[in-house]
């Protein structure tokens, strides 16, 4: 059975926690898309951890995780966060797909100059360089795992790459140039480290769903950064959608037969963009900041503060609608304990129309919220242990959600910890 576990919003729902809680019956967690410029947050007997690369598989010492042909694959950034969680103990298994491609140095420099050089009309990159990564792959110029283990090919190809590369960064950016011959070196360093676990994983998952294994499809961000059909240009560079899943892992569309979105009791967002429903007053927005995840609202890869606002359903149906989902799972109600009212977001003032489907970018930067207030719980939550006991302003909430979003909500987070999950 192939599951998929993906956003509904703007990333940061709290996938890898849900990831990780739902890995205890997978034997394969797959990576597909994206690379180390989002993290999952995971706490558990461990420790906590901020996952970039590895899969939320890494807990569990049964589970195959996949770095699919889909992934910016960033080998330093998996080097750093391999030694992490071997600190603390964690023994995994691991298998890299001989068809991702390379998130090289130069790909992050390119990030980070071009913010520079765009300055007050930059995309709020992580610049962690998936845009250019992308570029890259899609001009056919990037760099396959597989093309590694060519040495003589691998050293042309870099020496013509980095001719036009040089090219920019002399004359566009005014910074140094790169010297192919060291890439050349890092990449022969880069191959004999991930050497054990490159396969064709693509085979290995195939193979695995028709031995009828459990597949877990980890999507990094959500919905509304997607390329096509998120908030474009404020997006990222590769698709976040479930769909995808088959194409970033290589299995066939029809064998996903489960696909859980997941969203926030509210709204957070990281970098540019438009976000309809985000709180104005600064002191509301920062109180729920303070109060958000486990540790406030700080982007996991960066720190910088998220942007927070309502549950905004004309988005998160939307969300869902293109995520294709079956189930949703809603985190960190228990965030909302302290308010006496919730307002939820539920239409868009366009021009005197109230619009419930979501909209392009340059509608939605016009649009207004139309918000509804619920009568909130104003009680403590967390350590509730079965979904009747919460209190019925809870419960009208979250009914409330999920008749608006048209999905149902079968599971419901109320703490950041792997056992706070409640089943509707
Ligand atoms: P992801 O990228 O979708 O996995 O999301 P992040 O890990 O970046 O952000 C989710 C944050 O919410 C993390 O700090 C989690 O530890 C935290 N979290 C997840 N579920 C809950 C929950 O139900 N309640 C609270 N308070 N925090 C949660």
């Amino acid at each position: 059975m192939v599951k998929a576990i993906v956003g509904a919003n703007w990333g940061d729902e709290g996938k890898g926690k849900i990831t990780d809680m739902c890995a205890d019956s997978a034997d394969i967690v797959v990576r597909f898309q994206g690379g180390a410029n989002a993290g999952h947050t995971i706490i558990n007997q461990y420790g906590r951890f901020a996952l970039h690369l590895l899969p939320s598989g890494i807990f569990h010492s049964h589970i195959i995780n996949v770095i699919g042909n889909g992934v910016a694959f960033d080998v330093n950034a998996l080097k750093n966060e391999m030694s992490e969680v071997n600190a603390a103990g964690v023994k995994f298994n691991l298998a890299i797909s001989n068809r991702a491609q390379l998130l090289l140095q130069h790909h992050i420099l390119l990030d980070t100059y071009e913010e520079e050089r765009l300055a007050d009309r930059k995309f709020g990159s992580t610049k962690s360089g998936i845009a250019p990564f992308y570029s890259d792959k899609y001009a056919k110029t990037g760099i396959q795992v597989r093309e590694l283990y060519d040495r003589a090919q691998l050293k042309d190809k870099l020496k013509a790459m980095y001719e036009k590369i040089n090219i920019q960064f002399k004359y566009l950016y005014h910074k140094p140039e790169i010297d192919y011959l060291e890439v050349f070196e890092t990449l022969n360093d880069y191959a004999e480290f991930i050497r054990p676990y490159v396969t064709d994983t693509s085979k290995l998952l195939r193979d695995a769903v028709k031995e009828g294994k459990n597949i877990l499809l980890e999507g990094q961000l959500g919905t509304l950064k997607d390329t096509d059909h998120g908030i474009y240009p404020y997006v990222t560079s590769s698709s976040t959608l479930a769909g995808y899943a088959a194409v970033g892992a290589g299995i066939p569309p029809y064998e996903i037969k489960d696909i859980i979105a997941v969203t926030k009791a509210y709204s957070s967002a990281v970098g540019e963009g438009p976000f309809v429903s985000e709180i104005t007053d600064e002191e509301e927005a920062e109180e729920l900041r303070r109060r958000g995840g486990d540790k406030g609202e700080y982007g996991a890869k960066t720190g910088r503060p998220r942007r927070v606002g309502y549950f905004d359903t004309v988005a998160t149906r939307y969300g869902c609608a293109l995520q294709g989902a079956t189930e949703v799972c809603m985190t960190c109600l228990d965030v909302l304990s302290y308010l006496e009212t919730i307002k939820v977001c539920t239409g868009y003032e366009l021009d005197g129309t109230v619009y419930t489907d979501f909209l392009t970018t340059s509608d939605l930067y016009k649009a207004k919220p139309v918000c509804t207030e619920l009568k909130g719980w104003n009680c403590d939550i967390r350590g509730i242990d079965s979904y009747d006991k919460l209190p019925a302003e809870a419960k009208a909430y979250v009914d409330f959600i999920e008749k608006e979003i048209g999905v149902h909500i079968s599971m419901v987070s109320n703490g950041p910890k792997r056992e706070e999950i409640l089943y509707r």
